[in-house]
Formats: C-alpha cells, structure tokens, sequence
C-alpha cells in the first residue's frame, strides 16, 4: 500500500474526536500525489460526508468552475480539507477537532509536497497566518520556506455573497502566472523567494 493509501485509511478509521461518531464517511482528500497544486478547505459538509470526497456539493461546483476558468481540472489537482469529518449542521471546527485533525494534514503536506498551497477557508489560512484576515491577504502569495501560500475566499462564501464571486474569480486569475513563475525557477533558486512571490508578498 502506498503511504498517501495508508495516510487514507488512518483518516477514514480515525476515532481520535467525536466527530467519528457522526460521520458517514471520513473525507480524506483527492487529488494526484505528484500535484504541484494543494487547496485546502474547511471540512466536509452533507455531501462530501455522504460521498467521502472533498468539495462535491455547490461549493465544489463552483471550484471546478474556477478551475475550468483558468484552464485548468480538478483532476490536476489535489483538494483536501484541514478536518476531514463533518461537524454537526456545519458548524465550525473545534480547536481539539482541528489539533486532533493536524497531524493529517501535516503528513499531506509532505506526501504531496505540492509548490503552491491555496487556502481556501479561514481556519486553513490562520495555519500559515494567524493574525491576518482574509480581506487583507487574499489574492496575495507569500512564500513560505519553499512553498508559496495563497489565501483566497472559500467558494461557498463567494456563492453567497456576490461581490466576493468578483473578488475571487480575479484572484483565480493569477495562478496560471505564479505556477509559470514558479516552473522557470532553477533549482539552486529554491531556497531565495520566487520573483512572483516577492512581488506579491504584500503582507
Ligand atoms: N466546504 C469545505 O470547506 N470543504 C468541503 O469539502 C466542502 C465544502
């Protein structure tokens, strides 16, 4: 078994908090093991609890869209949450739901080792930024250690609100640039920050 199948099987047989005990399913994550891109949700809501996969329901509809905006799929790239059970009626994840949940997520990081990781909820973001809000940094990459970050708005908030929708399809937009940014970097670069991070390093 492959270790992300094993990191899989942990998560879907995890009892570490209660959440265990109103799931249907666990949802792990999706995505390739070699993807250069990670998005990093919430948690699953209805659907993605019933399915056991990441952003399936409207949220995730929407995701794809931007995706698909960019010219890019889904299957590129890989999409995972920073708690993978679903909390009650949605509510938001409890510190020791989260703490419980890190080392998961710690170890996807590695597994996957992606360049660039999007933040797409506010718990995900205050993993790297803790004292920053979101109205401030989204859109704008930082480089940490040797990934790039880039905080955006959650889908499902834009969905409902919008003038965020606007907000974040522009953000959307500049992936394509620091992915080829990022892809013309040498090597013996990688420790100095990348000329796309530096310029939109604004926090
Ligand atoms: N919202 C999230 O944050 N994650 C999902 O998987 C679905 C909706």
């Amino acid at each position: 078994m492959s270790e992300l199948a094993e990191l899989y099987e942990q998560i879907r047989t995890c009892t570490k908090c209660d959440l265990a005990k109103g799931r249907t399913n666990a949802v792990p994550g999706e995505g390739p093991a070699t993807a250069t891109i990670m998005f990093i949700g919430e948690a699953p809501g209805f659907h993605e609890d019933r399915e056991g996969r990441p952003f399936v329901g409207a949220a995730g509809k929407y995701l794809d869209e931007l995706l698909a905006s960019i010219g890019m799929q889904r299957e590129q790239v890989y999409i995972c949450n920073v708690i993978k059970c679903r909390p009650p009626q949605n509510r938001d994840p409890l510190p020791e739901e989260m703490e419980a949940c890190r080392p998961y997520l710690d170890r996807q990081i590695e597994l996957i080792n992606p360049r660039v990781i999007l933040t797409i909820s506010r718990f995900a973001m205050a993993r790297w930024f803790p004292d920053k809000k979101i109205s401030e940094i989204h859109g704008k990459a930082k480089r940490v250690g040797n990934r790039v970050i880039l905080p955006m708005y959650h889908p499902a908030a834009a969905l409902h609100q919008p003038s965020l929708k606007r907000v974040l399809e522009e953000d959307f937009k500049r992936i394509p640039q620091l992915l080829k940014e990022l892809a013309t970097l040498p090597e013996e670069e990688e420790s100095k920050p990348a000329p796309i991070a530096q310029q939109m390093s604004l926090f």
